[in-house]
């Protein structure tokens, strides 16, 4: 099948029009093609596929899910308009799911690294002996699609708080050695004392850093690392901490880093820290919720059209994937409204189009 769309695109709200053969957009008229999206006088829009940047195929709320489940979240971030995302940390192998056409393509950080007892049951590799940590970074980033994914803080029991896993000098030696190997590096960081290490050793993402500051905000700056702050799953601390009672000195951390998640978010984000969306789907949030977090993200500051590029746009330039451009897979999304008009317009796209075909 041969298709046309046309409409506005976004940021710049120019009207476009594409045709798409063989998968792909052509900006030349193609012979034969069938208007599937806009009338004459452009009244829709057209973005590139949106992009979760923080979204587990392979995790459920009980852990680490079966094919068949994986399939049915990426079916469902598909309906989303999810056509790219970045999986950080998959407990299975989900590398079948490459080979369907139908589903969204996804830029995986191979498995979570963290130490026993320092991150959700079931889902790391535990890498007790730090001086293994760069070899096993130097594996997950093989394993990867350009990524590879650190546990930056967890409750320490013996503690009773939250505390950084790894030596300044471990986390130098293994960013050092991801980046050999082609891979960047994020990390899951809630709290404030994992942060400098992880920045002053040359990680590129943060995911959560709910624990920034404005030193840290300054060192984020002049090393040029990026954040996902995942606000939607933020709000399931104060839940984490009820069920933590028996450590009330993490309980209370928790509790006062979502009371102060927004205000230090905000300030990054009017530093100028590049902050992309992710939903963290796969344990406590459902998968298909972009639109809430893009939502959530004019919360910090964002404008509408901000927010909706730092889950389009922007994400897809940081994530080294295509825009609307000739010859580029034909991975794009359609609104009839303007989809920074809010959630409920932006969670039900018109048309979706995955390489080259119409859901
Ligand atoms: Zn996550």
């Amino acid at each position: 099948m041969v298709y046309h769309v046309r409409g506005r695109g976004l940021p710049d709200e120019e009207p476009v029009e594409y045709w798409i053969a063989d998968g792909r957009i052509s900006l030349e008229p193609v012979e034969g093609a069938e208007t599937v999206f806009g009338s004459s006088g452009f009244p829709g829009w057209i973005i590139p596929g949106l992009v979760d940047s923080h979204c587990h195929l392979g995790i459920g709320t009980g852990g680490p899910v079966g094919l068949d489940e994986a399939i049915d979240y990426a079916e469902t971030e598909r309906r989303a308009g999810v056509l790219l995302l970045r999986d950080p940390g998959v407990p299975i192998d989900t590398r079948s799911l490459d080979d369907r056409d139908d589903l969204p393509r996804v830029v995986r950080a191979g498995r979570h690294l963290a130490k026993s007892k320092r991150y959700i049951p079931g889902l790391a590799i535990d890498v007790d002996d730090e001086s293994q940590l760069p070899e096993a970074v130097a594996e997950q980033a093989r394993a990867g699609d350009g990524w590879v994914k650190l546990i930056g803080d967890w409750i320490d029991r013996s503690v009773g708080d939250l505390a950084p896993l790894w030596s300044d000098e471990a986390l130098t030696a293994a960013i050092a050695a991801a980046h050999a190997n082609g891979a960047r590096v994020t990390a899951h960081v809630f709290g404030e004392d994992a942060l400098p290490g992880l920045i002053n050793a040359g990680i590129d993402c943060i995911e959560h850093g709910t624990g920034i500051t404005d030193d840290i905000i300054t060192l984020m700056l002049a090393h040029g690392t990026a954040l996902v702050p995942t606000l939607i799953n933020i709000d399931n601390f104060p839940g984490i901490a009820d069920s933590a009672a028996k450590y009330p000195t993490y309980a209370a951390h928790m509790r006062a880093l979502h009371d102060s998640s927004r205000t230090r978010l905000s300030a990054a984000r009017e530093a100028g820290i590049p902050i992309y969306a992710g939903s963290d789907a796969g344990g406590m949030v459902a998968h298909g919720r972009i639109a809430d977090e893009v939502d959530a993200l004019t919360g910090i500051g964002l404008s509408a059209t901000e927010a909706l590029g730092s889950a389009c746009w922007d994400a897809r330039r940081w994530l080294d994937a295509p825009l609307l451009e000739h010859g580029a897979p034909a991975d794009l999304v359609c609104f009839a409204d303007d989809p920074r008009t809010g959630p409920d317009v932006l969670r039900r796209p018109d048309l979706v189009m995955l390489r080259g075909r119409v859901y």
